[in-house]
């Protein structure tokens, strides 16, 4: 499953991912050079990008599904971190869909491993609780 950025994001990615091509070739210039020093910060910095972009696609994915009533969440824990197997074309990965013929096995969540067929967020809560203040599952306030 691949996390969904919005234009603004890539765009900030890209230019992460071009900084680090550009500090990659001042080190390597650095390393020839045999300024150790250099080479060392340089490195330093590649790191520090690094981080920088991992941070940005870890809170893209984790703010890629917003808590709503008629989500589906799973129905073991609440999460609407939910996958489900979809038709996609083989040769170019084009997106068929066809998800709403999928028996109970063919989902999986990723929070707790349960194959359970998802529940409508608002149902789960009916059953469960809501979970915090607004909640996590259905985000109500
Ligand atoms: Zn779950
Ligand atoms: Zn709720």
């Amino acid at each position: 499953m691949t996390a969904h950025l919005d234009p603004d994001t890539v765009e900030v990615l890209k230019h992460l991912c071009r900084c680090t091509e550009y500090l990659s070739d001042r080190a390597a210039s650095a390393e020839a050079a045999g300024a150790g020093d250099t080479l060392e910060q340089l490195q330093q910095m590649i790191e520090a990008v690094r981080d920088c972009e991992a941070e940005i696609r870890g809170d893209s994915t984790a703010a890629s599904v917003k808590p709503h009533p008629d989500n589906f969440v799973c129905a073991e824990c609440g999460s609407a971190e939910i996958e489900c197997l979809d038709w996609v074309r083989v040769n170019d990965g084009l997106f068929i869909g066809g998800n709403d013929v999928l028996s109970g096995d063919d989902y999986w969540c990723s929070e707790c491993e349960s194959h359970e067929s998802p529940v409508a967020a608002k149902d789960y809560c009916a059953a469960h609780g809501h979970r915090g203040m607004p909640c996590m599952v259905c985000g109500t306030r």
